[in-house]
């Protein structure tokens, strides 16, 4: 999709930091880190948020989460992690493609402000 950050991201149009990728999804450091490990996972194709999904992205989001714990694995989060994903103005969301914040490294408070 024209004009969008994370488009361009997943196209190579602007550089990141890849940590996966594969046919349908990428994943890459955030450019502001909220934690010592904070890399975000989107499907390529541009959804816009969380809530636009419906059935037909159901093996999106399960392959998404299926790679989430393979990430976490991989990277020995032991102690835990935390997956975000961010709706909307009121929700905290800046870029307006789907995508899912994973944080480790420090103890995660709750509720977030
Ligand atoms: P949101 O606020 O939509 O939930 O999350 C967007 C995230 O994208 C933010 O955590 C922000 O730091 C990150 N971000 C924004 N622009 C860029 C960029 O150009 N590169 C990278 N790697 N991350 C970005
Ligand atoms: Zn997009």
């Amino acid at each position: 999709m024209e004009d969008c950050l994370f488009c361009k991201i997943i196209a190579g149009e602007i550089p990141s930091a890849k940590v996966y990728e594969d046919e349908t999804i990428y994943a890459f450091r955030d450019i502001d880190p909220k934690a010592p490990v904070h890399f975000l996972v989107l499907p390529k194709a541009h959804i816009a948020s969380a809530a636009e999904l419906g059935p037909e992205n159901a093996g999106i989001v399960a392959h998404i989460f299926e790679v989430i714990a393979a990430i976490a694995a991989r990277e020995g989060f032991a102690q835990g992690f935390r997956v975000v994903t961010n709706v909307g103005e009121q929700g905290g969301q800046s870029v307006p493609h789907l995508h899912f914040h994973v944080l480790a490294g420090r103890d995660m408070s709750w509720p977030p402000g």
